[in-house]
């Protein structure tokens, strides 16, 4: 008797089709962002004002740079001295993989492999923390120091920018281990989403803002720099509370810090928070991360649309991302997540979605 195939996951992202035009729009979208902020009109919409010969996309000095960053970072990253913790157990632990009736554009984008590993370096846990990320701070930092250089000194809303997404990146590394436990990591396999997103759509479209304030100051008081700052300071709070709580859970749920918390159980024999963070949206964390993104669009005015493609794009993407979770814990817990929905009804705003 033929052995029978199990279900195959759905296709994500629209398949084929969806991966094949989002290869093409990505790297496009991000150009088109860099050549943007850096003309007159600065249109979120509509062509850039010039392109660029390609003389001027070609630098063999940027590539040596690039390069020599990555292999520091591969070097840092391979540094016998630091901390190792362990992953998710793989969820295909007791089957074999056939790479049939694959396609190979969806395949590309989204990746084949979950872990792609030479030895003790792994490739995508590597690229989701390092070089792009820390890379992005760098790049922040750089167009700070150039506008001190053309102006004399870097503008508030440009300070602002920079410390609101540094406390983004230190808070990333400080927790670098919850990282174990993200959709990244578990679930998507290491093709060019992760592999781009990561390398070079992160560091160059995450610092738009900083990108557009160098070449179109704005002006700041302090009376809207604190409401601000107030702004990023409640969305770092939800952010960093939910992820903690969730993640304190997922390791002791016995912790004196959740023990209290109201729990739903499920079969797989993992519990669910039904109270705390967990308790007002389904996805507390996700909302925090949104309010940040427009305390991070706010100090470059309202003057334009092109800085506030972060937050557009950003409440796309966790929308969608939502949505994909939900799918996965549908799967995962059946029953027990139904409940939970009908319990916190709103996914991410209260009362709103
Ligand atoms: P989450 O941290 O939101 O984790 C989702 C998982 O949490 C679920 O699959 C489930 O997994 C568990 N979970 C869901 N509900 C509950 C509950 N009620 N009780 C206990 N566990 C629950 O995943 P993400 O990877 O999407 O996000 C991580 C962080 O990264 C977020 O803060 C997000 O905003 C941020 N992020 C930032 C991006 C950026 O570009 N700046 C991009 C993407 C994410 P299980 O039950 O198996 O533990």
């Amino acid at each position: 008797m033929a052995p029978t195939q199990g279900p195959r996951a759905p296709l994500e992202f629209g398949g084929p089709l969806g991966a094949a035009a989002l290869l093409l729009l990505l790297p496009a979208t991000m150009f088109h962002l860099l050549l943007a902020a850096r003309s007159g009109p600065a249109r979120l919409l509509g062509p850039p004002a010039s392109l660029p010969g390609l003389e001027a996309l070609w630098s063999p000095r940027a590539l040596l740079l690039w390069l020599a960053w990555l292999g520091l970072q591969a070097a840092l990253y391979l540094l016998p001295a630091r901390k190792v913790a362990e992953g998710q157990e793989l969820k295909d632990k007791s089957r074999l993989r056939y790479p049939i009736n694959g396609n190979p554009i969806y395949d590309f984008f989204l990746g084949r492999e979950l872990n792609p590993r030479i030895c003790f370096f792994d490739f995508k846990y590597f690229c989701e923390l390092r070089p792009g990320l820390i890379g992005w701070v760098l790049i922040n930092l750089a167009l700070l120091m150039k506008e001190a250089e053309l102006r004399g000194s870097p503008s508030l809303a440009m300070w602002l920018v920079n410390g609101f997404q540094l406390l983004y990146v230190g808070d990333a590394l400080w927790h670098e281990e919850a990282i174990l436990t993200t959709m990244d990591i578990t679930h998507d396999g290491f093709g060019f989403m992760l592999a781009f997103g990561d390398i070079a759509w992160v560091p160059f479209t995450y610092s738009l803002q900083a990108q557009f304030l160098l070449h179109h100051p704005q002006p700041l008081g302090l009376p809207m720099a604190s409401v601000i700052c107030l702004i990023n300071a409640i969305g770092y709070y939800i952010f960093r509370g939910a992820n903690s709580q969730k993640n304190t859970f997922r390791k002791n749920p016995s912790d004196p810090r959740v023990a209290g918390l109201e729990t739903i159980s499920t079969a797989t024999g993992r519990k669910l928070l039904v109270s705390g963070w967990w308790g007002m949206v389904r996805h507390p964390n996700y909302l925090g991360d949104l309010i940040m993104a427009l305390a991070w669009s706010l100090p470059c005015g309202v003057s334009h649309l092109l800085p506030y493609f972060y937050l557009l794009y950003f409440t796309a993407l966790l929308v969608h991302r939502e949505a994909r979770d939900e799918r996965q814990c549908l799967q995962k817990y059946g029953l027990a997540w139904q409940e939970y929905c009908r319990r916190v009804p709103y996914r991410i705003m209260p009362y709103i979605y």
